[in-house]
Protein backbone atom coordinates (compact mmCIF):
# COMPACT_ATOMS: atom_id res chain seq x y z
CA UNK A 1 0.00 0.00 0.00
CA UNK A 2 1.65 3.15 -1.45
CA UNK A 3 1.79 5.62 2.03
CA UNK A 4 2.64 9.47 1.99
CA UNK A 5 4.77 10.08 4.55
CA UNK A 6 7.68 12.41 5.93
CA UNK A 7 11.05 11.01 6.65
CA UNK A 8 14.46 12.38 7.48
CA UNK A 9 17.03 10.58 5.45
CA UNK A 10 20.04 11.57 7.72
CA UNK A 11 20.27 13.61 11.04
CA UNK A 12 21.01 16.68 9.44
CA UNK A 13 18.60 17.12 6.70
CA UNK A 14 15.15 18.53 7.11
CA UNK A 15 12.12 16.13 6.99
CA UNK A 16 10.79 15.47 3.30
CA UNK A 17 8.02 13.87 1.62
CA UNK A 18 9.00 10.69 0.99
CA UNK A 19 6.59 7.56 -0.29
CA UNK A 20 6.46 4.33 1.67
CA UNK A 21 5.38 0.75 0.96
CA UNK A 22 2.54 -0.38 3.95
CA UNK A 23 1.88 -4.20 4.39
CA UNK A 24 -1.58 -4.90 3.70
CA UNK A 25 -3.44 -6.49 6.72
CA UNK A 26 -2.54 -9.98 7.72
CA UNK A 27 -4.80 -11.79 9.67
CA UNK A 28 -4.08 -10.02 12.44
CA UNK A 29 -3.73 -6.98 11.64
CA UNK A 30 -5.69 -3.72 12.12
CA UNK A 31 -5.24 -1.09 8.73
CA UNK A 32 -5.23 2.22 10.16
CA UNK A 33 -5.71 5.52 8.58
CA UNK A 34 -3.83 8.11 10.68
CA UNK A 35 -5.52 11.44 11.47
CA UNK A 36 -3.33 12.96 13.90
CA UNK A 37 -0.22 11.97 15.47
CA UNK A 38 1.84 13.88 18.33
CA UNK A 39 5.47 15.05 18.26
CA UNK A 40 7.67 13.59 20.85
CA UNK A 41 11.14 14.82 21.99
CA UNK A 42 11.76 11.21 21.55
CA UNK A 43 11.30 11.88 17.96
CA UNK A 44 13.80 14.59 17.44
CA UNK A 45 16.41 12.53 19.66
CA UNK A 46 15.72 9.77 16.84
CA UNK A 47 15.48 11.88 13.48
CA UNK A 48 18.80 13.71 14.51
CA UNK A 49 20.51 10.56 15.67
CA UNK A 50 20.98 12.23 18.96
CA UNK A 51 20.86 8.50 20.41
CA UNK A 52 22.23 5.39 18.81
CA UNK A 53 21.23 3.29 16.23
CA UNK A 54 18.77 5.35 13.73
CA UNK A 55 18.08 3.57 10.38
CA UNK A 56 17.03 5.73 7.62
CA UNK A 57 14.43 6.97 6.35
CA UNK A 58 13.22 7.35 9.60
CA UNK A 59 9.86 7.83 9.58
CA UNK A 60 8.93 9.39 13.77
CA UNK A 61 6.35 9.58 15.02
CA UNK A 62 4.63 7.31 18.26
CA UNK A 63 1.62 9.28 19.48
CA UNK A 64 -1.01 7.72 16.54
CA UNK A 65 -4.95 8.36 16.68
CA UNK A 66 -6.72 7.14 13.75
CA UNK A 67 -9.50 5.65 11.83
CA UNK A 68 -9.78 1.39 10.99
CA UNK A 69 -9.92 0.92 7.19
CA UNK A 70 -9.85 -2.88 7.17
CA UNK A 71 -9.03 -5.64 9.39
CA UNK A 72 -7.53 -9.26 9.19
CA UNK A 73 -9.96 -12.87 8.80
CA UNK A 74 -8.51 -13.21 12.87
CA UNK A 75 -9.17 -9.78 14.47
CA UNK A 76 -11.79 -9.92 17.07
CA UNK A 77 -11.51 -6.65 19.13
CA UNK A 78 -11.69 -3.96 15.95
CA UNK A 79 -13.90 -2.83 12.97
CA UNK A 80 -13.73 -0.64 9.75
CA UNK A 81 -14.62 3.05 11.43
CA UNK A 82 -13.34 2.40 15.02
CA UNK A 83 -10.78 5.45 16.07
CA UNK A 84 -7.98 3.48 17.63
CA UNK A 85 -4.53 4.50 18.85
CA UNK A 86 -1.05 3.31 18.38
CA UNK A 87 1.76 4.19 20.78
CA UNK A 88 5.68 3.29 20.92
CA UNK A 89 5.31 0.10 19.95
CA UNK A 90 3.92 -2.66 17.56
CA UNK A 91 5.27 -5.62 18.37
CA UNK A 92 7.00 -7.97 21.12
CA UNK A 93 8.09 -11.63 21.73
CA UNK A 94 4.51 -12.74 23.40
CA UNK A 95 5.70 -15.20 25.25
CA UNK A 96 8.43 -13.91 27.80
CA UNK A 97 7.99 -13.30 31.42
CA UNK A 98 7.47 -9.35 30.88
CA UNK A 99 5.30 -10.22 27.69
CA UNK A 100 3.49 -12.26 29.54
CA UNK A 101 2.81 -10.27 32.81
CA UNK A 102 1.68 -7.14 29.74
CA UNK A 103 4.93 -5.36 30.26
CA UNK A 104 6.07 -5.64 26.38
CA UNK A 105 8.44 -2.49 27.17
CA UNK A 106 10.29 -4.57 29.29
CA UNK A 107 10.35 -7.44 26.23
CA UNK A 108 13.36 -9.85 26.96
CA UNK A 109 13.23 -11.34 23.84
CA UNK A 110 16.00 -11.39 21.27
CA UNK A 111 15.24 -8.17 19.86
CA UNK A 112 13.13 -6.33 22.79
CA UNK A 113 10.22 -4.70 21.73
CA UNK A 114 9.68 -3.47 18.14
CA UNK A 115 9.69 0.57 18.64
CA UNK A 116 6.49 2.21 16.08
CA UNK A 117 9.45 3.61 14.22
CA UNK A 118 13.00 2.68 13.75
CA UNK A 119 11.91 -0.88 15.14
CA UNK A 120 14.35 -4.10 14.62
CA UNK A 121 14.04 -5.08 11.39
CA UNK A 122 10.36 -7.27 10.92
CA UNK A 123 9.65 -5.99 6.89
CA UNK A 124 12.98 -5.52 4.57
CA UNK A 125 13.11 -1.75 6.10
CA UNK A 126 13.17 -0.52 10.11
CA UNK A 127 9.71 0.42 10.94
CA UNK A 128 7.89 3.82 10.22
CA UNK A 129 5.93 5.66 12.04
CA UNK A 130 2.67 8.01 12.46
CA UNK A 131 4.16 10.61 9.93
CA UNK A 132 2.08 9.24 7.79
CA UNK A 133 -1.33 8.65 6.26
CA UNK A 134 -1.93 5.05 7.02
CA UNK A 135 -0.30 2.00 9.48
CA UNK A 136 -0.66 -1.78 9.63
CA UNK A 137 -0.52 -2.81 13.18
CA UNK A 138 -0.77 -6.14 15.09
CA UNK A 139 -4.45 -5.94 17.04
CA UNK A 140 -2.36 -6.48 20.07
CA UNK A 141 -0.60 -3.50 20.18
CA UNK A 142 -3.84 -1.45 19.24
CA UNK A 143 -5.70 0.62 21.73
CA UNK A 144 -9.04 1.37 21.94
CA UNK A 145 -10.01 5.07 22.35
CA UNK A 146 -13.53 5.80 24.06
CA UNK A 147 -13.27 9.86 24.16
CA UNK A 148 -15.19 11.91 22.20
CA UNK A 149 -14.69 12.29 18.64
CA UNK A 150 -13.91 16.47 19.09
CA UNK A 151 -10.88 15.92 21.46
CA UNK A 152 -8.72 12.72 18.97
CA UNK A 153 -6.39 15.71 18.59
CA UNK A 154 -5.41 15.95 22.24
CA UNK A 155 -5.82 12.92 22.57
CA UNK A 156 -2.75 11.69 20.37
CA UNK A 157 -0.36 12.36 22.93
CA UNK A 158 -1.80 10.18 25.40
CA UNK A 159 -0.18 7.07 23.68
CA UNK A 160 3.21 8.21 24.55
CA UNK A 161 3.41 11.33 27.13
CA UNK A 162 0.65 9.83 28.92
CA UNK A 163 1.36 6.30 29.64
CA UNK A 164 5.38 7.09 30.11
CA UNK A 165 4.17 9.24 32.97
CA UNK A 166 0.56 7.22 34.05
CA UNK A 167 3.25 4.17 34.35
CA UNK A 168 5.10 5.77 36.81
CA UNK A 169 2.59 7.18 38.86
CA UNK A 170 0.94 4.17 39.20
CA UNK A 171 4.18 1.78 39.97
CA UNK A 172 5.24 3.98 42.70
CA UNK A 173 2.13 5.19 44.26
CA UNK A 174 1.08 8.54 43.55
CA UNK A 175 -2.30 8.98 45.07
CA UNK A 176 -3.89 10.39 48.58
CA UNK A 177 -1.72 11.28 51.03
CA UNK A 178 1.32 11.58 48.78
CA UNK A 179 3.69 14.60 47.82
CA UNK A 180 4.88 14.27 43.87
CA UNK A 181 7.11 16.73 42.09
CA UNK A 182 6.69 16.54 38.39
CA UNK A 183 10.54 18.16 36.91
CA UNK A 184 10.19 19.52 33.17
CA UNK A 185 6.44 21.23 31.95
CA UNK A 186 6.50 20.02 28.54
CA UNK A 187 4.93 17.12 26.58
CA UNK A 188 5.44 14.46 29.28
CA UNK A 189 5.57 16.69 32.70
CA UNK A 190 2.04 18.46 31.76
CA UNK A 191 0.65 15.05 31.53
CA UNK A 192 2.17 14.24 34.53
CA UNK A 193 0.93 16.99 36.20
CA UNK A 194 -2.82 16.37 35.21
CA UNK A 195 -2.42 12.57 35.98
CA UNK A 196 -0.71 12.73 39.45
CA UNK A 197 -3.68 15.38 40.55
CA UNK A 198 -6.56 13.07 39.15
CA UNK A 199 -4.73 10.30 41.32
CA UNK A 200 -5.43 12.56 44.07
CA UNK A 201 -1.74 13.50 45.03
CA UNK A 202 -0.02 16.47 46.22
CA UNK A 203 1.38 18.03 42.77
CA UNK A 204 3.93 20.14 42.23
CA UNK A 205 5.88 21.50 39.63
CA UNK A 206 9.25 22.16 38.54
CA UNK A 207 10.08 24.10 36.15
CA UNK A 208 12.63 26.30 34.66
CA UNK A 209 10.43 28.51 32.82
CA UNK A 210 8.48 31.78 34.64
CA UNK A 211 6.62 31.60 32.02
CA UNK A 212 4.89 28.22 33.11
CA UNK A 213 4.07 29.14 36.46
CA UNK A 214 0.23 30.22 36.27
CA UNK A 215 -0.22 27.43 33.65
CA UNK A 216 0.96 24.27 35.76
CA UNK A 217 -1.39 25.86 38.59
CA UNK A 218 -4.05 25.37 35.76
CA UNK A 219 -3.00 21.84 34.67
CA UNK A 220 -3.73 20.91 38.19
CA UNK A 221 -0.41 21.86 40.12
CA UNK A 222 -0.75 22.58 43.62
CA UNK A 223 2.80 24.42 43.99
CA UNK A 224 5.00 25.44 41.38
CA UNK A 225 8.28 25.67 42.05
CA UNK A 226 11.16 27.66 39.94
CA UNK A 227 13.88 25.14 40.16
CA UNK A 228 16.66 27.62 39.20
CA UNK A 229 15.54 29.18 42.61
CA UNK A 230 17.93 27.82 45.13
CA UNK A 231 15.48 29.27 48.01
CA UNK A 232 12.47 27.70 46.69
CA UNK A 233 13.84 24.34 46.09
CA UNK A 234 15.26 24.30 49.88
CA UNK A 235 11.71 24.39 51.42
CA UNK A 236 10.91 21.54 49.72
CA UNK A 237 13.81 19.50 51.05
CA UNK A 238 13.01 15.83 52.58
CA UNK A 239 9.36 16.14 51.62
CA UNK A 240 8.15 14.22 48.41
CA UNK A 241 6.72 10.47 48.48
CA UNK A 242 8.11 10.65 44.64
CA UNK A 243 9.71 12.53 42.15
CA UNK A 244 9.06 12.20 38.32
CA UNK A 245 11.66 13.52 36.31
CA UNK A 246 10.97 14.28 32.14
CA UNK A 247 13.76 16.19 31.41
CA UNK A 248 15.23 15.85 27.93
CA UNK A 249 18.78 17.47 28.73
CA UNK A 250 21.34 16.21 31.45
CA UNK A 251 21.18 18.40 34.68
CA UNK A 252 22.04 17.95 38.25
CA UNK A 253 20.13 15.39 39.68
CA UNK A 254 21.01 16.37 43.20
CA UNK A 255 19.03 19.35 43.49
CA UNK A 256 15.89 16.43 43.42
CA UNK A 257 17.56 13.67 45.40
CA UNK A 258 17.54 16.07 48.38
CA UNK A 259 14.20 16.75 48.33
CA UNK A 260 13.20 13.73 48.41
CA UNK A 261 12.21 12.43 52.09
CA UNK A 262 13.32 8.58 53.49
CA UNK A 263 12.76 6.13 50.87
CA UNK A 264 11.67 8.70 48.63
CA UNK A 265 12.23 7.46 44.93
CA UNK A 266 13.17 9.49 41.76
CA UNK A 267 12.03 8.02 38.39
CA UNK A 268 14.06 9.25 35.74
CA UNK A 269 11.90 8.88 32.33
CA UNK A 270 13.41 11.75 30.55
CA UNK A 271 15.98 10.14 27.83
CA UNK A 272 18.82 12.96 27.15
CA UNK A 273 21.45 11.70 24.63
CA UNK A 274 24.58 12.56 27.15
CA UNK A 275 24.51 11.19 30.86
CA UNK A 276 23.62 13.33 33.81
CA UNK A 277 26.51 14.47 35.86
CA UNK A 278 26.74 11.11 38.37
CA UNK A 279 24.53 12.14 41.54
CA UNK A 280 26.01 12.30 45.05
CA UNK A 281 26.07 9.00 46.68
CA UNK A 282 25.36 10.75 50.39
CA UNK A 283 22.23 12.46 49.45
CA UNK A 284 20.98 8.43 48.50
CA UNK A 285 22.43 6.48 51.15
CA UNK A 286 21.39 8.80 54.51
CA UNK A 287 17.84 8.45 53.54
CA UNK A 288 17.93 4.93 51.85
CA UNK A 289 16.40 7.17 48.60
CA UNK A 290 16.52 5.59 45.47
CA UNK A 291 17.27 7.14 41.89
CA UNK A 292 14.95 4.92 39.26
CA UNK A 293 14.04 4.82 35.75
CA UNK A 294 10.82 4.04 33.91
CA UNK A 295 10.12 2.97 29.90
CA UNK A 296 6.68 3.79 28.46
CA UNK A 297 4.17 1.48 29.43
CA UNK A 298 2.89 -1.64 28.46
CA UNK A 299 -0.38 -2.50 26.38
CA UNK A 300 -2.70 -3.37 29.31
CA UNK A 301 -1.68 -0.21 31.16
CA UNK A 302 -1.91 2.20 28.05
CA UNK A 303 -5.46 0.86 27.71
CA UNK A 304 -6.07 1.55 31.45
CA UNK A 305 -4.45 4.91 31.02
CA UNK A 306 -6.73 5.84 28.46
CA UNK A 307 -9.80 4.83 29.85
CA UNK A 308 -8.81 6.84 32.83
CA UNK A 309 -8.09 9.93 31.10
CA UNK A 310 -11.77 9.34 29.00
CA UNK A 311 -13.77 8.94 32.46
CA UNK A 312 -12.10 11.98 34.02
CA UNK A 313 -11.61 14.40 31.13
CA UNK A 314 -8.52 14.21 30.76
CA UNK A 315 -6.60 15.32 27.20
CA UNK A 316 -3.35 16.68 26.17
CA UNK A 317 -2.93 20.66 25.87
CA UNK A 318 -1.83 20.90 21.94
CA UNK A 319 -0.95 23.29 19.09
CA UNK A 320 -2.09 21.74 15.89
CA UNK A 321 0.77 22.13 13.11
CA UNK A 322 0.92 20.92 9.49
CA UNK A 323 2.67 17.86 8.27
CA UNK A 324 5.12 20.40 6.40
CA UNK A 325 5.92 22.87 9.30
CA UNK A 326 7.66 19.98 11.91
CA UNK A 327 11.10 21.14 11.87
CA UNK A 328 9.80 24.82 12.97
CA UNK A 329 8.40 22.54 15.60
CA UNK A 330 11.03 20.86 16.29
CA UNK A 331 13.27 24.01 16.47
CA UNK A 332 10.80 25.23 19.24
CA UNK A 333 10.73 22.02 21.65
CA UNK A 334 14.45 22.88 21.92
CA UNK A 335 14.04 26.00 23.24
CA UNK A 336 11.18 24.22 25.45
CA UNK A 337 8.83 26.45 23.52
CA UNK A 338 5.73 24.23 23.36
CA UNK A 339 2.44 24.40 25.14
CA UNK A 340 2.26 21.67 25.68
CA UNK A 341 2.42 19.05 23.06
CA UNK A 342 2.76 19.63 19.27
CA UNK A 343 0.42 17.53 17.70
CA UNK A 344 0.24 17.36 13.24
CA UNK A 345 -3.06 17.07 11.19
CA UNK A 346 -2.40 14.30 8.92
CA UNK A 347 -4.90 15.93 6.60
CA UNK A 348 -2.26 18.44 5.81
CA UNK A 349 0.29 15.70 4.71
CA UNK A 350 -3.09 13.56 2.73
CA UNK A 351 -4.21 16.53 0.98
CA UNK A 352 -0.66 17.69 -0.07
P1 LIG B 1 9.72 18.29 25.89
O1 LIG B 1 8.31 18.53 25.49
O2 LIG B 1 10.82 18.94 25.14
O3 LIG B 1 9.81 18.64 27.46
C1 LIG B 1 11.00 18.59 28.19
C2 LIG B 1 10.95 19.69 29.27
O4 LIG B 1 12.14 19.58 30.06
C3 LIG B 1 10.99 21.10 28.74
O5 LIG B 1 9.72 21.59 28.37
C4 LIG B 1 11.57 21.88 29.91
O6 LIG B 1 10.55 22.13 30.87
C5 LIG B 1 12.52 20.88 30.52
N1 LIG B 1 13.90 21.14 30.08
C6 LIG B 1 14.39 21.12 28.83
N2 LIG B 1 15.69 21.38 28.82
C7 LIG B 1 16.05 21.56 30.09
C8 LIG B 1 17.29 21.84 30.74
N3 LIG B 1 18.42 22.00 30.06
N4 LIG B 1 17.30 21.90 32.08
C9 LIG B 1 16.16 21.73 32.78
N5 LIG B 1 14.95 21.48 32.21
C10 LIG B 1 14.92 21.40 30.89
O7 LIG B 1 10.06 16.74 25.80
P2 LIG B 1 9.12 15.46 26.07
O8 LIG B 1 8.51 15.02 24.78
O9 LIG B 1 8.27 15.71 27.25
O10 LIG B 1 10.22 14.35 26.41
C11 LIG B 1 11.05 14.50 27.54
C12 LIG B 1 12.13 13.43 27.55
O11 LIG B 1 11.53 12.17 27.82
C13 LIG B 1 12.86 13.25 26.21
O12 LIG B 1 14.23 12.97 26.51
C14 LIG B 1 12.20 12.04 25.61
O13 LIG B 1 13.00 11.36 24.69
C15 LIG B 1 11.97 11.22 26.85
N6 LIG B 1 10.94 10.18 26.73
C16 LIG B 1 11.11 9.06 27.47
C17 LIG B 1 10.16 8.07 27.47
C18 LIG B 1 10.32 6.86 28.33
O14 LIG B 1 9.64 5.87 28.08
N7 LIG B 1 11.16 6.88 29.35
C19 LIG B 1 9.02 8.22 26.68
C20 LIG B 1 8.85 9.39 25.95
C21 LIG B 1 9.82 10.38 25.98
P3 LIG B 1 10.50 23.50 31.70
O15 LIG B 1 10.37 24.60 30.66
O16 LIG B 1 9.30 23.34 32.54
O17 LIG B 1 11.76 23.59 32.49
ZN1 LIG C 1 7.44 9.40 22.89
ZN1 LIG D 1 8.77 -10.66 25.22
Amino acid sequence: MQTKAFAAQSATTPLAPLTIDRREPGPRDVAIEVLYCGVCHSDLHTARSEWPGTKYPCVPGHEIVGRVTAVGAEVGRFKPGQIVGVGCMVDSCRTCAACEDGLEQYCDGPVGFTGTYNGPLMAPENTWGGYSAAITVDEHFVLAISHDEKDLAAVAPLLCAGITTYSPLKHWGAGPGKKVGIVGIGGLGHMGVKLSHALGAHTVAFTTSESKVADAKALGADEVVISKDEAQMAKHANSFDMILNTVAAPHNLDAYTALLKRDGTMALVGAPSTPHPSPAVFNLVFKRRAIAGSLIGGIPETQEMLDFCAEHAITSDIEMINMQDIEAAYARMLKSDVKYRFVIDIASLKNS
